[in-house]
């Protein structure tokens, strides 16, 4: 893999005449809705965490194609274990007759979860479409139609999954009528509150908002079948809550008989250092979904549940390709490599340093403002001044540009598109964390001292 050596290395200013052949082809077919790009990466073929384009740029990537790649490009345990499945047979359908590598999958799957209690899993392709199938244990199971859920979340783009996100209004407008009975409540935006209040001083005031306010005046707390709640808000900027704020969610769930829905989505799968962020705030959630990372992007989510809930009227939960042999394999050998090679741990490690000259960097910069995240999982507020703390999008933009042109995968997003957004692959080495925060510095100082003219798309 001596190709992927010498990373970052920009032969030709991207886009080259290459990859200008693949943004103006996608411009003619494909639709606007699979989300216009950051910048214009064309992404040729990957490794570890080295991405190489058709024009033969090799990019250093903190996105990880949005933390799915936990286990980097092509790791040789995933392309074997794909190779063989495919050889063997392909397709099994999960509704029709027995899928071994599925059933093996929810094995481990109710291996690796938290929860002590029996658990059942179920299977879709996509976070979102595990977020509708949660949506359909929580309200068949209770019979009960109300869900609360959280404002900044991102919960994916089915009618569903975007009928309980509140990230952004664009997720709805123009999609109307979403599915009703959903409310939200405040997240632990700690760096923002929303109620104005400092931590800890506020006793995590947002969970006893949503007792004495949303359920005593909002929804009838009779019909609420469940709380979703990202236990770090991935989207929203990679907001960490306070560890009183889960424990504090479960409690009142407790009284009030919710299920606690965990959308792990994002942060699961090794990357905050534990197999499920959850677990960092001592919680035992109803249901977990994940999806992303399982199968490291292959297409294959699940929501996994106590038992007592997870039974479904037979075929309700059935997607044709769900489960798939070959993307079970994926998700099999991608458990196995995170287990083996000591992912969960490197990221704690690789997690740290990024952490550790980020601040540095804060020092010496007042548009650096929150510094937040665990494990692989980190967020980076760009502020105008560190008086205001208001989000600087603009700068957020430019920094990812710069980024970008010295060979650094460096995405943005956030409630305001002002979060440097730092997710790569686990795997990530000491040598390349460090390339990656030399280079940051580099944009940061080329962004601030006005050197840089582009800015990178930052809406989502
Ligand atoms: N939930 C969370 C927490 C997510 O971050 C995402 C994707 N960003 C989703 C659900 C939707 O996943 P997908 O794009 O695979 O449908």
């Amino acid at each position: 893999m001596v190709l992927f050596l010498e990373a970052p290395k920009i032969v030709i200013k991207p886009p080259g005449p290459k990859a200008r052949v693949y943004t103006e082809l996608e411009a003619r077919y494909v639709s606007t809705g699979v989300g216009v790009k950051l910048f214009p990466l064309v992404p040729e073929r990957a490794y570890g965490c080295v991405i190489i384009d058709v024009d033969g740029n090799k990019f250093i990537d903190l996105l990880a194609g949005a933390a799915a790649a936990n286990i980097g490009y092509s790791h040789p345990a995933l392309v074997k274990s794909v190779e063989e499945q495919v050889r063997r047979m392909q397709h099994s359908m999960i509704g029709y007759h027995y899928n071994v590598r599925a059933i093996e999958l929810a094995e481990k799957l109710v291996r690796i979860t938290p929860g002590s209690f029996a658990k059942k899993v179920i299977f879709g392709l996509s976070g979102s479409d595990a977020c509708d199938l949660a949506m359909k244990v929580a309200r068949f199971s209770t019979r009960k139609p109300w869900l609360l859920s959280f404002i900044g979340s991102y919960h994916g783009h089915t009618y569903g999954a975007a009928s309980i996100s509140s990230f952004k209004g664009l997720m709805k407008r123009g999609f109307s009528p979403v599915i009703p009975q959903v409310a939200w409540v405040p997240y632990a935006y700690c760096y923002r509150c929303p109620f104005k209040q400092e931590y800890p001083g506020c006793g995590v005031y947002c969970v006893d908002y949503v007792e004495e306010y949303v359920l005593n005046h909002v929804v009838p707390q009779d019909e609420v079948a469940a709380v979703f709640v990202e236990p770090i808000q991935g989207d929203a900027g990679i907001v960490v809550p306070p560890k009183e704020f889960l424990v504090k969610l479960r409690k009142l769930c407790d009284r009030y008989g919710f299920l606690l829905v965990l959308d792990e989505v994002q942060s699961g799968m090794g990357r905050t250092g534990r197999w499920f962020a959850v677990e960092h705030f001592n919680v035992e959630p109803d249901l977990l979904i994940c999806g992303k990372a399982l199968a490291s992007g292959m297409g294959v989510s699940a929501v996994v549940g106590r038992a007592e809930v997870m039974d479904i009227p037979s075929g309700t939960g059935l997607l044709t390709p769900a489960a798939n042999p070959v993307a079970s394999s994926a998700a099999l050998a991608t458990i196995e490599v995170i287990e083996r090679e000591g992912l969960m741990e490197n990221a704690v490690r690789i997690g740290g340093y990024f952490l550790r000259r980020i601040e540095e960097l804060k020092r010496k910069y007042e548009v650096i403002g929150d510094v937040r995240g665990k494990g692989l999982m980190i967020g980076v507020e760009v502020i105008r001044d560190a008086k205001t703390k208001q989000p600087n999008p603009e700068l957020t933009g430019m920094i990812c540009w710069r980024a970008f042109e010295l060979g650094l995968i460096l995405p943005s997003y956030g409630f305001n598109s002002n979060v440097l957004r730092i997710t790569p692959p686990l795997v990530m080495s000491v040598e390349l964390a460090e390339k990656a925060c030399n280079l940051i510095e580099a944009a940061v100082k080329d962004a601030v001292e006005g050197r840089v003219e582009k800015a990178s798309v930052t809406w989502r």
